[in-house]
């Protein structure tokens, strides 16, 4: 029985752990509960599993999800420091961090540093600090699972080749909504085409992501550090029916790959049930519904976001962190209709240029670049 910590339980990935947990009963147990600002759903999580404790992280809405369950035993907390509090809880096995963007850092490292393991859907984490995570891991003792699809593929791949090193990874990316689009094309598209995507059906932010290729640069960045990987021996391939996950290749040539219907269950229950394979109901694939699987290049020069990524991750240090807080912050400029698309490429590469460079970030140093990262992308929107 693995107790498990939810961070970000309203969510896209943090509803489908719900399903997860509740399709496997002997296996899980739900300890904590989090979100941000749906406190309805929160409420009716919370009388449906009745865990423990939940945390509504806007504070002005504690008192409706404390008068809703004050019949009930669930403990309640509001604002972000009980989210880093609650994921120290003696009682919880797991944390899943399933909440969005740079606020998924600080109760990350707290729950790292109680020794708690880790499924990671929250990849911006990796991304901003991928060298302080992976080493405060390895001096805890504590395992990060990944429930991006991507990398769960890999880390399944992996799965009786631990010692076997790795020639290269490839990370698939279906394309998005604008796949073979010309940045002609690009300059005019709208949030509505943008938030509808081919196979995936995301949250706002990554659902963006993956239009712009932003998330496959931020998958890129966040498999380097889970795999202990160089620069160059990660690729992306564009993989338009998102039925190939990831790919290993081995130092003998060989090339594993995981394959499966487009469903973020099947990760996300590796990850919370590591090692075991638990029996599950999801839709099967059959090939004769995909007679063709096909591949091409990601073209680099029409989505800039991805090249951008790739050069953060190759300079290093900071980079990657105001690579992420300019995205982050011209991803909300954006589903405001305050910027256009190809816009929010030259926000994040104007911040990559202007914000001061730090070669071996404390995390004190990663607090300031985000901040200053974001008020540079801001003044950036409302020049
Ligand atoms: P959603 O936007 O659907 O959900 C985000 C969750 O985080 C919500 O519960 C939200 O609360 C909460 N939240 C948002 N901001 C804060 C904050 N500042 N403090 C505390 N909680 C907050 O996102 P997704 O589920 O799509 O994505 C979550 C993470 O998983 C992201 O990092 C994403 O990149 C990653 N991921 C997602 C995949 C997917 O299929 N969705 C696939 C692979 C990775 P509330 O709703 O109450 O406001
Ligand atoms: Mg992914």
């Amino acid at each position: 029985m693995k107790r498990i910590a939810i961070l970000g339980s309203t969510g896209s990935i943090g509803t489908q752990a719900l399903d997860v947990i509740k399709a496997n009963p002997d296996s899980f147990e739900l300890e904590v509960l989090t979100a941000h600002s749906n406190a309805d759903l929160l409420i009716q999580q919370a009388l449906e599993f009745n865990p423990n404790t939940i945390v509504i992280a806007n504070e002005n809405l504690y008192d409706k999800v404390q008068d809703a369950l004050q019949h009930t035993d669930i403990k309640v907390y509001a604002g972000a420091n009980a989210l880093c509090a609650v994921v120290e809880m003696g009682t919880v096995d797991m944390v899943l961090t399933a909440m969005v963007g740079y606020a998924g850092l600080q109760p990350t490292i707290r729950a790292i540093k109680a020794g708690k393991h880790i499924a990671l859907a929250n990849k911006e984490t990796l991304v901003v600090a991928g060298q302080l995570i992976t080493d405060l891991a390895k001096a805890h003792g504590v395992n990060i699972y990944p429930v991006d699809s991507e990398h769960s593929a890999i880390f399944q791949c992996l799965s009786g080749e631990f010692h076997n090193p790795i020639e290269k990874i490839i990370l698939t990316a279906s394309g998005g909504p604008f796949r073979g689009r010309t940045a002609a094309d690009l300059a005019t598209v709208t949030k509505a085409q943008a938030l509808k995507h081919p196979n995936w059906d995301m949250g706002a932010k990554i659902t963006i992501d993956s239009a712009s290729l932003m998330n496959k640069g931020l998958e890129v960045i966040e498999a380097k550090w889970l795999f202990g990987l160089k620069n160059e021996q990660i690729e992306v391939v564009v993989h338009p029916q998102s039925i190939i996950h990831s790919l290993v290749q081995f130092e003998d040539g060989s090339i594993k790959a995981q394959l499966g219907l487009p469903d973020m269950k099947l990760p996300i229950q590796y990850a919370l049930g590591y090692p075991n394979r638990l029996k599950s109901d999801f839709p099967r694939f059959n090939f004769m519904d995909y007679p063709q699987l096909t591949f091409e290049q990601p073209d680099l020069e029409t989505f800039r976001n991805l090249a951008l990524a790739f050069k953060a991750m190759e300079q290093g240090g900071n980079m990657p962190c105001i690579l992420n807080a300019a995205n982050e912050i011209a991803v909300s400029a954006f589903l405001r209709d305050e910027v256009g698309f190809l816009q929010m490429s030259d926000i994040i590469e104007s911040c990559m240029a202007k914000v001061a460079y730090i070669a071996n970030p404390s995390f004190e140093d990663y607090v300031t670049t985000d901040r200053e990262a974001r008020e540079k992308a801001i003044q950036l929107i409302n020049n």
